[in-house]
């Protein structure tokens, strides 16, 4: 490690414990308590399966009856329930799961309402509350990145009822900055036909992106599997130097559990300098380590083939700084824009300090 890395990296460490310090000094005790709650959530393994359990089985199901059956098998959660369920909410779940076979029309939806009512603070209704939402984050100061949740679309009419979805978040007068996904917006995409698949998704997020740039909002191109790197840089490649679309900022996201992603950051970069030359607007890279590695595992397991994201954590974490330090150079930070995605503190002011110094 030369003597700047190393300068560096213990004044991330003291950087992230004073981020720390000084959000635990801010917090009303209402924060006190939600944060408490989802610590206690996430560091206990029976706390994340219920949670899981609970949202996939319980909150999802349309039919009441099979949402009633699965909230009484949670039964054998509620012991570890109580590091983080307070007793009122504990005591609520046994009585919900005695009572909801039985009765599935009242306790279901009673628990979905507490449920929204426990997280509602990290998950926003896209419906009517939204507004409200929004305008709350803005008054206490924050920017929101929107990103409507769900999965793969399976079929074109779910493809079609999504981007609709998008393009009215989109054009709302509240929201300037949507996350997308291509897998959301076109069904069946094919790895063997990349350039079938990304005239299809092109031809969908066209008019997507030219209603973002009417109405000021940022679009940012998600990335999820292994699979969809080729077919996103490609998209996003070919809306981005679209004519009408020159002038428009947009995103893209590289993951560093791929070792692929510094060869694509290599890419990304020389397309925003075509794009810079033409005299098109820069692009913003949006740095993360990767969200789907289990799915890359079960990919990889059922074909029989080599895991595409790296084998283990400190790797992963290796490349993420690799491609920090990669992409914070003056020569690459003229075209593009770097963005640091991580609830890891310590990377993330790793990459403060370093986009500091390098000025
Ligand atoms: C604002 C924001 C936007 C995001 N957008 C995206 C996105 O578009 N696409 C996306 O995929 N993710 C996205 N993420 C999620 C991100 O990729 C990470 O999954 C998540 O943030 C956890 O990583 P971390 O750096 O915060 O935490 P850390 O705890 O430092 O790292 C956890 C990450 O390390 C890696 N990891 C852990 N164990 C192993 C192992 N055994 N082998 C290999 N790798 C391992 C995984 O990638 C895991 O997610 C986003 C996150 C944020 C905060």
């Amino acid at each position: 490690m030369s003597t700047s890395t190393r300068t560096l990296t213990e004044s991330a460490l003291d950087l992230a414990d004073r981020w720390v310090e000084a959000t635990t000094a801010g917090e009303t005790p209402q924060e006190k308590r939600t944060t408490g709650r989802l610590a206690a959530l996430v560091s206990d393994p029976d706390g994340l399966a219920l949670a899981v359990r609970f949202v996939d089985r319980v909150a999802r199901p349309e039919d009441v009856h099979v949402a009633a059956r699965e909230l009484a098998g949670l039964t054998r959660y509620t012991g570890a329930a109580g590091s983080f369920l307070g007793p009122l909410d504990r005591a609520l779940l046994t009585l919900g799961a005695a009572f909801a076979p039985a009765l599935p029309r009242l306790v279901v939806p009673a628990a979905r309402i507490r449920l929204r009512q426990l997280v509602g603070h990290l998950v926003a209704d896209a419906g009517a509350g939204l507004g409200a939402h929004i305008a709350k984050a803005r008054a206490e100061g924050f920017r929101l990145n929107l990103n409507l949740l769900g999965e793969a679309v399976l079929g074109e009419t779910e493809a079609g009822s999504r981007l609709a979805r998008v393009r009215a978040l989109v054009e709302r007068p509240d929201v300037d900055y949507v996350s997308i996904k291509v897998s959301a917006v076109a069904s069946q995409l094919s790895t063997w036909d990349t350039a079938g698949s990304r005239e299809r998704v092109v031809a969908r997020l066209r008019p997507l992106y030219v209603a973002a740039a009417h109405h000021g909002t940022f679009l940012n191109l998600d990335m999820e599997e292994y699979r969809d790197l080729a077919l996103t840089v490609q998209v996003f490649e070919q809306l981005l130097m679209d004519p009408e679309l020159l002038h428009v900022e947009a995103g893209i996201v590289l993951q560093a559990y791929l070792p692929d992603a510094v060869a694509a950051l290599d890419e990304l970069t020389e397309i925003a300098a075509r794009r810079r030359a033409a005299g098109g607007a820069r692009i913003k890279v949006r740095l993360v380590k990767g969200a789907n590695l289990a799915m890359e595992k079960v990919e990889a397991e059922l074909h029989g083939w080599e895991q595409a994201p790296y084998r283990t954590k400190p790797e992963v974490d290796a490349n993420f700084v690799r491609l920090v330090d990669r992409a914070l150079r003056p020569e690459r930070t003229s075209d593009v824009r770097v963005g640091v995605a991580s609830h890891n503190l310590f990377h993330v002011a790793y990459a403060h300090l370093l986009a500091a110094e390098r000025g």
